[in-house]
């Protein structure tokens, strides 16, 4: 009696169970084991009525995409009385199929024979659809020419894709784990990084291009938008940053912005450039009450030299006595080509005396310098001056021009300094 309760109680345990269970003969031999039980569960993941299913084998349920390997293993189990888990795809009675995790296990009697097989299964379609997904994001961000980088929310680097690798050249076990300030190139302020965080935590995105150090020590630049990734509850929980290497745009943007400010024959600076550096030095000389000179060149007699060895003899003069300004000049000096023979020198934190003493080592330098393409030596006549701290732009290079003109009036190879409308000598 208890024994008939016993059993009841298990059937209708089994009946509402939400995994389905199929439990079948033990013939391995053709045509193989038949169908003796399968629950309400069964019934409902498979379509099939409990009759249909009922002295049938479980074959009925394969199709094309069940995996044979897997029946294969199933078969060497069964052979070797052995429990069996797999995952596989089985087919309802319409035909469409669901992926189905099961496991196996014989029944034996007391004498030890094998007499039936229990089989638990699940239909596992939707997680395994879930997992091809991620599998299918996955490998989008694998082919992605954008560097990924999924941080955790202490910064700390979960997941990089391989564009990552070939930015940074750091392999993704070196990095995994790591703060990605390890592409720190030293570039960026404290206050870049302040402004990051600080759009970040308040849950915005933040963009703008960074200057990373690559594993060799190079530089790239990579412009990156970096977004919180919140959970349910809007906490912030993951970091997703997707970054474009613009390496190569940047340096050819260089590249034409130094050309712009670059005099072509002598490398010096241009007038461009000199006339808005000058408007910078100006603005700081004047805001800090600090000292700014300046001071012009001219080459004397130099139409003589073109006369006599033509213009390129001319030019290769020109480079040379720029090459004997640069090396007589400190790097906070800016020299420029001012015209066709002329220079202009920039001197910032200078007083007009120090700047005549510059001068004076530049005329002497030249002076003393051989040019072998003309066989002779040459001067230059200089015009010194110190900018006030009311005057414009304008009116300090007309003063300087006009110092530059008093020295070639009074003989020429020689500095004159002119201190507001005075000579300051
Ligand atoms: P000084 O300045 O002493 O009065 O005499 P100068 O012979 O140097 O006279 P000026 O400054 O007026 O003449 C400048 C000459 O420089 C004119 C031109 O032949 C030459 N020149 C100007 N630009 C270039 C250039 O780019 N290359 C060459 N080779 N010569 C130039
Ligand atoms: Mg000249
Ligand atoms: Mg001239």
């Amino acid at each position: 009696m208890q024994d008939i309760d016993y059993l009841r109680l298990l059937e209708t345990a089994m009946e509402h169970s939400f995994n389905a269970v199929v439990i079948t003969t033990a013939d391995l031999d053709l045509p193989g084991p038949t169908i003796i039980y399968v629950n309400a569960a069964m019934t409902c993941m498979s379509g099939y009525t409990r009759e249909e299913l009922l002295g049938a084998t479980p074959r009925l349920l394969q199709g094309p995409k069940t995996d044979r390997e897997t029946l294969d293993r199933l078969r060497e189990s069964l052979n070797a009385g052995e429990s069996f888990d797999a995952i596989t795809v089985n087919y309802r009675k319409d035909g469409s199929p669901y992926d189905v995790e099961w496991n196996l296990s014989p029944v034996r009697n007391e004498t030890g024979t094998i007499t039936h097989f229990v089989s638990i299964q699940r239909d596992i379609t939707s997680s395994v659809e879930d997992q091809r997904q991620r599998q299918l994001l996955s490998s989008v961000l694998e082919m992605s020419s954008d560097s990924v980088t999924i941080t955790d929310a202490t910064g700390d680097i979960e997941y990089v894709n391989r564009a990552f690798e070939r930015y940074t050249g750091y392999t993704r076990d070196a990095v995994i784990g790591q703060n990605p300030r390890l592409l720190k190139s030293g570039h960026h302020s404290a206050k870049f990084y302040r402004n990051m965080w600080n759009t970040l935590i308040n849950g915005g995105t933040f963009r703008d291009t960074f200057l990373d150090q690559t594993r060799d020590g190079a530089h790239r630049y990579i412009e990156q938008t970096i977004s919180p990734i919140k959970d349910k509850q809007g906490r912030i929980f993951r970091y997703l940053s997707v970054g474009k290497d613009i390496t190569q745009r940047v340096k050819h943007e260089q590249e034409l912005e130094r050309l712009a400010n670059t005099d072509i024959l002598t490398g010096l600076a241009n007038r461009l450039s000199f006339d808005r550096r000058l408007e910078l030095e100006m603005a700081r000389s004047q805001r800090y009450q600090r000292p700014l000179s300046l001071i012009m060149l001219d080459i004397d007699h130099f139409k003589p030299i073109n006369d006599t060895h033509g213009h390129d003899v001319g030019d290769q003069v020109l480079v040379h006595l720029a090459n004997v300004l640069r090396e007589n000049l400190r790097m906070t000096d800016l020299c420029a080509r001012w015209g066709g023979e002329e220079f202009i020198v920039l001197v910032p934190e200078t007083a007009i005396f120090q700047a005549r003493q510059l001068a004076e080592k530049l005329r002497e330098a030249i002076v003393a310098t051989e040019f072998p393409v003309v066989g002779q030596k040459i001067s230059a006549s200089f015009g010194v001056i110190e900018a006030h701290h009311d005057e414009l732009m304008l009116q300090v290079i007309k003063r300087v021009d006009l110092a530059l003109y008093q020295a070639k009036a009074a003989g020429r190879n020689q500095v004159m300094a002119v201190k507001g409308g005075q000579h300051a000598r």
